[in-house]
């Protein structure tokens, strides 16, 4: 399977992938799903929103256990960041039949339309629509950056975006959804463990920083008597650096914006993005209060005047404690694995669904913890640990 997806919408020039929703290379990505599906005698259909499934045995029989993730890519992603999920999918599907076991629930494989919002900006589109968490009017609205709106992109892919809206009796189909996914950290590499179970994501958000000054001469306007807005910005970024090692959060600064942008021009506007994420809602504020307070004294040392949006928020997604339970009794019997729990700040599918069907994740070891990055890597032996893990998670909920 990794043969076969790895060359789709690989960048010659950065080794990353470039799988954007609705494109060349995330057709080339949905026909392989079909192909693996049909393969392997399951039902294939793609819903209402875009999103892939594959059956064994009749969804309409409810109390579905479902598994699977996404294929498309962030700009320059690495490989095993979502398909790691999917091919492990079809992997322990595999496993399972090769283990002789008997199914008394059906079993889904999902590929989740445009989990990672590269290309119009918003994260986990297929899986929100799904859940009524986006609506269409806002789907409607979504433009990439060469101005197709995402009907008309999912229109020239040859689906119908009229047909995009909530879908409840789909979801009610679904007694469990298991998402395994590579770990976007260190924390297995640093515990030594193969094989994690997800407690929570972390609450995180995105607040637009604007820093307006004073456009002028960079040559002939004295120190003294400038409104530099990127002296503010800069200090802020500092600070935000701080305020997240204090509270044993994280914060960044990484993207943006600069009026006129001229190298021989002071600025009249900074407008910098602060990502920030910490482990619980308290944290979170405590991080971005702090940060903010040092941003209004720093702008109003430099006669600046500051803006501070809140772009968009989501809380903490705690996971369904049952069925977390459940993969760690399945997990923890008679193996030698030890399977740690551990939260994340990274947001997934299984979040977005978490809210209407009980959801648990299982991460991969990453050796290094770098994602979103050609630089992302598994060792194959980890790879197979958690294949075997899922395959023994479905073996447990879905077989006698
Ligand atoms: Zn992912």
């Amino acid at each position: 399977m990794w043969a076969e997806l790895l060359p789709v919408g690989r960048s010659p020039a950065s080794g990353g992938y470039r799988r954007y929703a609705w494109t060349g290379a995330d057709a080339d990505c949905r026909t392989w799903f079909q192909e693996q599906a049909e393969a392997r005698g399951l039902a294939f259909e793609t819903d209402r929103n875009g999103n892939q499934w594959a059956w064994l045995g009749d969804p309409a029989a409810g109390n579905a256990v479902v598994t699977g993730s996404h294929l498309d890519s962030v700009p320059d992603g690495g490989a095993f960041d979502g398909p790691l999920g999917v091919v492990s999918a079809f992997a322990a599907l595999d496993e399972l039949r090769g283990r002789g076991a008997r199914f008394t629930r059906p079993v889904g494989i999902v590929n989740f339309g445009d989990e990672e919002g590269a290309r119009f900006g918003l994260a986990c589109v297929g899986s929100r629509l799904t859940a009524g968490a986006l609506t269409v009017e806002q789907a409607h609205r979504l433009t990439d950056g060469d101005g197709i709106t995402l009907p008309q992109a999912m229109e020239s892919a040859g689906y119908d975006p009229d047909a995009l809206g909530p879908d409840p009796e789909r979801l009610a189909r679904i007694g469990a959804f298991v998402e395994l996914h590579v770990e976007q950290g260190r924390a297995l590499d640093l515990s030594g463990d193969r094989i994690g179970i997800a407690s929570a994501i972390w609450p995180h958000g995105r607040w637009r920083f604007d820093f307006r000054g004073e456009a002028n001469h960079a040559g002939t306007t004295r120190l003294a008597d400038r409104h530099d807005p990127m002296l503010s910005y800069a200090e802020t970024v500092l600070a935000a650096r701080r305020e997240a090692e204090l509270a044993g959060a994280v914060a960044t600064f990484g993207k943006i914006g600069v009026e006129p942008n001229g190298v021989n021009a002071v600025p009249s506007l900074v407008r910098g993005w602060l990502d920030s994420r910490a482990a619980d809602q308290a944290s979170l504020d405590t991080v971005v209060t702090g940060i903010e307070k040092a941003a209004r004294a720093y702008a109003a040392a430099h006669g600046v005047d500051l803006d501070v949006v809140r772009e968009s928020f989501t809380p903490v997604v705690e996971f369904d404690h049952a069925l977390r339970d459940e993969l760690a009794r399945i997990l923890g019997t008679g193996t030698e694995l030890r399977v740690p729990v551990l939260g994340t700040g990274a947001g997934h599918d299984a979040g977005i669904l978490s809210g209407r069907v009980p959801t648990a994740m299982l991460f991969v070891r990453n050796p290094t913890g770098v994602s979103h990055s050609p630089a992302e890597r598994a060792a194959e032996d980890d790879c197979v640990a958690g294949v075997t893990a899922l395959a023994d998670v479905l073996e447990g909920l879905a077989c006698t």
